[in-house]
């Protein structure tokens, strides 16, 4: 699957959900990212300090963003995995498993698609 460039507008403004994108996650682990109120507690507890590392990452795939998070791949694999972030999180998103997820996403596009 590959990116819709109409998708480019919905980044700003509406709460319009790419259910189809998160769909596809679901098939490829446990996927939870759709409950993220993007409040950015995640964000700034993270050791790593980025800027798309987890917050901006949900709020993409929400949206079915795919190209924006190709863009930021290297960010994904980057994720220490640790879920320190999760204990602040007000909707508990399993965040991990999330980031495991598009790992799991992008390796299928990278590995598997051509
Ligand atoms: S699991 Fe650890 S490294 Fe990954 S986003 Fe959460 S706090 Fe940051
Ligand atoms: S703390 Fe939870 S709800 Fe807030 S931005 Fe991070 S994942 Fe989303």
């Amino acid at each position: 699957m590959s990116g819709n460039k109409n998708n480019q507008s919905k980044e700003k403004g509406n709460n319009h959900f790419d259910n189809h994108f998160i769909r596809e996650l679901k098939k490829l682990g446990h996927a939870d990212m759709e409950k993220c109120l993007n409040c950015g507690n995640c964000t700034s507890i993270c050791p790593l300090g980025l800027e798309y590392l987890p917050r901006r990452l949900f709020k993409l795939s929400q949206l079915g963003m795919v190209d924006k998070i190709m863009e930021h791949k290297e960010v994904i694999f980057l994720c220490l995995l640790c879920r320190r972030c999760e204990a602040s999180c007000p909707r508990s998103v399993s965040i991990a498993d999330n980031m495991r997820v598009l790992r799991n996403y992008i390796n299928k596009e990278i590995f598997n698609n051509k």
